[in-house]
């Protein structure tokens, strides 16, 4: 099978997107934006090993490529459109690639996107790079750098439980509903696109977690020349997550473990009742969790003592 079987046989699905003028099969995909809307392009990389460990199920693989990217468009305050596909891998595996473009196409369709080109190639390592393309309202874009002090740092969902999750995936344990919760809660992130768009109304700034709560969260603070605090008693956490590995080390995954794709974003006083009530009817459960300060940097507080975090959180070249 060369790249152009593995292309028309995985990749080339008949789909009807007037936006897409040409698709795959061209030099270029040419796309017709809509009136009025601004383009928001992000890309990422995840390499074998690396960013899925081997036990992950390649329908997994396909479906956190596309969802990974759509968080940092939705982090943007933006909608996905289109997509393309640089996928190199050392053999082809027709299993396996039936699989990961099923999951793949699973994604694209929950979050509407189109797969418009690519490139494929033979290499040593799996190596999956999706690029996507997605449309904003720019008046209400939602950055990381409009924090202020008095804002409020909230955050979706509960964090730390993708790192549980990769954890009993890389190590496993005796199966139960806990350890396939927290599994699911990596290879399948929710990704809160419609909550997202709609809080580019209230928001003062915002990111999505793939690194770890204090490690994203301090990146959004540095952007806004800011800093702050995030109070440890108020980081919720999962019970399923402080069932399997209890409370200290839950908490920990939740300060500094990554990939759970939830979104932290700060607002002012006056914008956290609007906020609730928005995450209360997409049935998404928001937590307000700490303070943006004028001074930089961002502690996390118990009890009124700064908690010494040992790893923030993931960076490569490290
Ligand atoms: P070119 O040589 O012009 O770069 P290729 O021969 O590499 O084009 O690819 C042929 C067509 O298939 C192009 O339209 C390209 O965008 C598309 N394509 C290649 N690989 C993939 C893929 N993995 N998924 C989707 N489309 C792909
Ligand atoms: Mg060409």
């Amino acid at each position: 099978m060369d790249e152009f079987e593995i292309i028309r046989r995985y990749f080339v699905r008949q789909g009807r997107d007037d936006s897409v003028l040409t698709g795959i099969g061209d030099d270029g995909a040419v796309l017709l934006p809509a009136a009025g809307r601004a383009l928001v392009s992000v890309v990422d990389t995840m390499i074998e090993g690396v960013h899925w460990p081997p036990a992950l199920p390649p329908r997994d693989v396909g479906y956190r490529a596309v969802a990974v990217n759509v968080s940092d468009i939705a982090a943007m305050g933006g909608t996905p459109r289109w997509m393309t596909l640089a996928l190199t891998l050392a053999v082809a595996d027709e299993a396996w690639l039936s699989e990961f473009s099923a999951g793949l196409f699973e994604a694209a369709a929950e979050f509407g996107v189109s797969l418009v080109g690519g490139d494929t190639t033979q290499g040593g390592q799996a190596v999956v790079s999706v690029q996507v393309t997605g449309d904003v309202d720019p008046e209400h874009v939602l950055e990381r750098t409009g924090a202020a002090a008095g804002d409020g740092i909230y955050v979706t969902g509960t964090p730390g439980d993708a790192a549980g999750g990769l954890a009993l995936l890389t190590h496993p344990r005796s199966d139960s509903a806990d350890s396939r919760y927290l599994i699911g809660r990596f290879s399948r992130p929710c990704i809160r696109v419609a909550f997202a768009t709609a809080l580019a109304k209230f928001a003062s700034a915002a990111i999505d977690l793939s690194d770890g709560l204090m490690a994203d969260t301090g990146k959004l603070l540095d952007a806004s020349g800011a800093g702050g605090s995030i109070d440890a008693a108020r980081v919720p956490l999962s019970g399923e997550l402080r069932r399997a590995f209890g409370d200290p080390q839950a908490l920990q995954f939740a300060l500094t473990g990554g990939d759970d794709y939830e979104l932290c974003f700060t607002a002012p006083p006056r914008g956290a009742t609007d906020i609730f009530a928005l995450a209360a009817r997409l049935g998404i459960r928001v937590t307000r969790i700490g303070v943006v300060e004028e001074a930089v940097g961002l502690r996390c507080v118990r009890e009124g003592r700064e908690l010494q975090i040992a790893d923030p959180g993931y960076v490569h070249f490290r």
